[in-house]
């Protein structure tokens, strides 16, 4: 495939794009080097990739890493993928949908585990919070993803952006926008613009908190309506007023405040507050 673009290779094997499989293989050969390169990819790590499509990043991948494991759903997919990638040994090809893996089960014993992909793009919440909260130990995840979530993960309080989504990543790692990428990098060409962004998994969650579920929990009412304050996407949590009120005082946070000000680190104090006051 290495000299066959994109539209030649599905004329080969008559393949039809399927929309609802999020299917928008990537042309651009300067996007596949930086994600690559965005990723670090080296002969010690063991990648796996969601999706390899006709398997144009993959090959990339294969080139630099010790190891690939692409996980795909489309099984008219497999023949192409098998022929087009058949002079690699360091490729195995699993029929799943990256909903139901278990990475752990994939990962064994290996040391440094990135995780690549240009993700469908119905699956990117889902697959993010999917990876993120079951512990897996991946080095980092690099993904193609609709810029729109991509610059929610990234934002900081005080942005437009920021919500509960940019809580739950940051809580588990860095993040770094690695470039924008606009349709026509894809066939077919998708309706919004792609970013490239590295997740890199932190040893420990950037915040401690006594109880993780209240955390996220307390994350997700004060920003469940936007325009309200603290004090009111807050004030049916479990206690009296008069103790939440004091909770406020303790974390040193004013409860007028809207959620989208408050940073991880003052979400962590309210939230052990609360927990306290339970
Ligand atoms: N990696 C290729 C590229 O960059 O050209 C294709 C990327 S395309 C955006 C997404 C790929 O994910 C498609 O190959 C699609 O069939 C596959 N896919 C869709 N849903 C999936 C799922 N639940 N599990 C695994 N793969 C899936």
């Amino acid at each position: 495939m290495e000299n066959l673009t994109i539209s030649e290779v599905a004329k080969k094997y008559n393949f039809r794009f399927k929309k609802g499989l999020g299917q928008n293989f990537l042309i651009d050969d300067s996007v596949l080097d930086d994600v690559v390169d965005g990723a670090e990819v080296n002969e010690e790590d063991f990648v796996i990739e969601i999706g390899p499509g006709f398997g144009t990043l993959t090959r990339e991948l294969l080139k630099r890493a010790k190891k690939v494991c692409a996980i795909e759903l489309d099984e008219k997919l497999f023949p192409i993928l098998e022929e087009e990638l058949k002079d690699f040994n360091n490729f195995e090809l699993i029929h799943n949908d990256a909903l139901k893996v278990d990475f752990n089960e994939l990962m064994g014993d290996e040391k440094s585990v990135k995780l690549v992909a240009n993700l469908p793009y119905y699956l990117t919440t889902p697959i993010i919070v999917n990876l993120l909260t079951k512990g897996y130990d991946f080095k980092s995840l690099t993904i193609m993803i609709q810029k729109e979530v991509g610059v929610r993960i990234d934002s900081e309080p005080n942005c437009k952006a920021y919500g509960a989504f940019s809580i739950l990543v940051q809580y588990y790692c860095d993040t770094k926008i690695i470039r924008l990428v606009p349709p026509t990098a894809f066939i077919p060409e998708p309706k919004v613009e792609s970013i490239v962004i590295r997740l890199d998994r932190l040893k420990e969650p950037k915040v401690k908190v006594k109880d993780e579920a209240l955390f996220f929990s307390i994350v997700r009412k004060s920003f469940n309506m936007r325009r309200k304050t603290l004090w009111n996407g807050l004030k049916d949590i479990g206690i009296d007023k008069e103790n939440l009120l004091k909770c406020f005082e303790r974390a040193n946070i004013d409860p007028v405040r809207r959620g989208e000000t408050l940073s991880l680190q003052e979400f962590a104090l309210l939230s052990d507050e609360i927990g306290s006051a339970k």
